[in-house]
């Protein structure tokens, strides 16, 4: 009998025993291809020899110290290759464990830096319906996912949210895309002049949304409007980045697509590339030097901020992620994998839309192509074809996004990175075969 409590409570799982490229093996001698990178983390592959080698290394010179006491080598180079990696604007790092953990301290960051410029009167945080920002309570309120807060309310602290930029659902039809950005933008400003124009912390939003609506990227010039409404009421942008940054998208930061500067950008999964548990949050020069000039602390912390082993797993994988044509494989494989699942199921009847950017896939379930219904607002559908693709050898990641607080469907696919033609039209096949 299993002593551990799992996610979820009921059927066994397969056991893995081994993980070599994109493939995972379980104990019985199957072998999976890992079509959703476990939920967007593995980027670079499984089984990484490089990574191995630099962990190992580390943990020879020294495995762990404290931060309050020393800084290393490991965690200060890492730091200097993602501000080098970012779009100009973010200038510093903060090295946390993971992804809620780096939701958890962007918001920290971002009201202390309200305090400390002396606006202490800021207490509201605005995000989106239909969003995940994380399981601890703070990203979970900023989260506005109805299923997974509807056991915890009323929740600390009282967050706020406006409509996700979804073109396929909620584009008009005689809108157009510029229309429907600025409508949006439209209904940011009126909820921060509903809360007080100077009461509002940070908007935050993911880049391409992954988990809740399954790789749904913004329209053009959604967020350059967006960050305009920022700017007029000094409401800082926080970007989540955890599932679709770090090369996910074809570039290493989501939001180089978008063409704006944000003031916080939160990294994690694919930083790590599932070696080790690790995230980072990305911050302006101007929260960095409100900081410095004001109280002189980051009034924040954990135990294993900026570990040397996840640090130096993370510099090896950032090192691979960059390599010369990897972003370009992402890019292309990502293309293909679209192509394939538009030919295999783009007539489907319950099939809505395929959408993503790099390799970072969404494929929706409708009950029809009209009503644009979620095909099962429950759970059993995502079950089934979970079931159906590991069957198969094909784990994907089958998810509800909330439309008007009910769980819809969709598969999210977000395959390691280094994936060849072949293995994407074995996921292709295989996922088409399980629907
Ligand atoms: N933000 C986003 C956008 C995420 O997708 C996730 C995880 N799915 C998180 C935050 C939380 O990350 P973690 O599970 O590492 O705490």
């Amino acid at each position: 009998m299993t002593r551990i409590l799992h996610r979820s409570i009921g059927p066994d799982l397969p056991r893995a025993v081994s993980g070599q490229g994109v493939y995972i093996t379980d104990a019985a001698g199957r072998r999976y291809i890992d079509g959703s990178g476990g939920a967007a983390v593995t980027s670079i592959g499984h089984g990484n020899a490089e990574v191995l080698e630099a962990m190992r290394a580390q943990m020879d010179r020294i495995a762990y110290a404290h931060t309050s006491f020393f800084t290393t080598d490991a965690a200060e180079s890492l730091a200097d290759r993602l501000v080098e990696l970012a779009p100009e604007g973010l200038d510093y790092v903060y090295l946390v464990s993971g992804g809620s953990e780096a939701v958890e301290a962007a918001l920290k960051m971002a009201r202390q830096y309200c305090v400390e410029i002396g606006q202490p009167q800021r207490r509201h945080i605005i995000a989106r319906r239909q969003s995940y920002h994380g399981n601890t309570i703070g990203a979970l309120a900023t989260g506005g996912n109805a299923w997974r807060r509807a056991q915890f309310q009323p929740i600390l602290p009282e967050t706020h949210h406006v409509s996700p930029c979804y073109a396929w659902r909620d584009q008009r039809p005689d809108e157009t895309a510029q229309d429907y950005a600025a409508r949006l933008a439209q209904e940011l400003e009126d909820k921060i002049l509903e809360l007080g124009a100077d009461q509002v912390i940070a908007f935050v939003a993911e880049p391409v949304v992954g988990a809740t609506l399954g790789a749904v990227p913004a329209v053009e010039g959604y967020f350059r409007r967006i960050r305009e409404v920022c700017d007029r009421y000094g409401v800082l942008l926080i970007l989540d980045e955890v599932m679709c940054g770090m090369g996910r998208t074809g570039t290493i930061f989501a939001h180089e697509q978008e063409g704006v500067v944000p003031d916080i950008v939160t990294v994690a999964k694919g930083l790590g590339g599932g070696y080790q548990p690790i995230g980072a949050v990305l911050l302006s020069a101007k929260i960095y030097d409100a900081f410095r000039d004001g109280s002189g602390l980051f009034q924040h912390g954990h135990t294993y901020i900026g570990h040397p082993v996840a640090a130096a797993a993370a510099g090896k994988v950032v090192e691979i992620m960059t390599r010369p044509g990897m972003m370009d494989n992402v890019q292309a494989m990502g293309l293909r994998l679209r192509e394939g699942l538009k030919a295999a199921l783009g007539e489907h009847p319950n099939i809505g839309d395929i959408r993503g950017r790099g390799l970072f896939c969404g494929v929706e379930l409708v009950a029809d192509r009209d009503s644009k219904q979620p095909l099962d607002p429950g759970l059993k559908t995502h079950a089934k074809i979970k079931r159906e693709a590991m069957a198969r050898g094909l784990m994907c990641y089958p998810m509800g996004g909330t439309i008007d607080g009910i769980r819809g469907d969709h598969v999210l696919l977000a395959p390691p990175y280094i994936i060849q033609p072949d293995e994407v039209d074995q996921i292709v096949d295989r996922l088409a075969a399980a629907i």
